[in-house]
């Protein structure tokens, strides 16, 4: 089974729309013969930019989060019908940072998966456990509750466009990657949840993600694991050289 890998970059709060414009006309050229899906994460504000720099490449689009209503009176959220407007592919959900600094919980998780889905928006689901969750040796139950919940309610045909990105909490912005082994051991734990719910078929097409300070020195053997397909990228896709090379991880 063969499964596009994915090199999907989180900027998290980082370039104004100039800055972001900029990179993403460097970036086309660059990636135009990738053979991984290639995508920017990039703050609200500079979705419309980056729409328009990427136009006529293969470069895709996330927004890094979203709120589950349609509309109403939620101050300074973004609703699933804005980044649909806006021609967003995808839409990084859960991120570890928007847990810990933003309340995030299982739940809400859930609540905007289906709102994803619901205005045409693929997810970028984010999982993995703390240093200290790893250390007491809960890392495979934590990271297999929180995919159940994420995907709660799910029909299989939207579990296999969704992508499940596996971050130990650890190794995010740390410059501490988990070694192959190790990412490879919880992705398949993964996967092995996502065939207990909903079969062999759907956990054959999810595509499971490594995020943790994946590299240009290390994305080529993390992206060919098994049950690796690609990585969500903090740091390095900040850098046109490193996000090149991430993309183009086997060449
Ligand atoms: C992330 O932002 O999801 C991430 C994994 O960051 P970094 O690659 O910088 O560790």
């Amino acid at each position: 089974m063969s499964r596009k890998i994915i090199a999907a970059g989180n900027w998290k709060m980082n370039k104004t729309v100039n800055e972001a414009v900029e990179f993403v006309e460097a970036l086309k050229a660059r990636v135009s013969d990738a053979d991984s899906e290639v995508v920017v994460g990039v703050p609200f504000v500079c979705i419309p930019g980056v729409k328009k720099a990427a136009e006529g490449s293969n470069i895709k689009v996330a927004a890094q989060n979203m709120h589950w209503e349609e509309k109403g009176a939620f101050t300074g959220e973004v609703s699933g019908p804005m980044l649909a407007g806006l021609g967003v592919d995808y839409v990084i959900i859960g991120h570890s940072e928007r847990r810990q600094y933003f309340a995030e919980t299982d739940e809400t998780v859930n609540k905007k998966v289906h709102a994803a889905f619901k205005y045409g928006l693929k997810p970028i689901v984010c999982v993995g456990e703390s240093l200290t969750q790893r250390e007491q040796g809960i890392t495979a139950e934590l990271v297999r509750y929180q995919v159940k919940i994420a995907l709660l309610g799910l029909a299989d045909s939207q579990v296999k466009e969704t992508v499940i990105a596996y971050e130990p909490i650890w190794a995010i912005g740390t410059g501490k990657t988990a070694t192959n082994e190790q990412a490879e051991e919880v992705c398949a734990v993964i996967r092995d949840c996502v065939k207990e719910l909903y079969g062999n078929d759907t956990a054959e097409k999810v595509r499971i993600q490594y995020g943790g300070s994946v590299s240009a020195a290390n994305a080529s053997e993390l992206f060919n694991m098994p049950n690796i397909d690609g990585g969500l990228v903090g740091g390095a896709s900040l850098k046109l050289d490193d996000f090149e090379k991430i993309a183009k991880y086997n060449k």
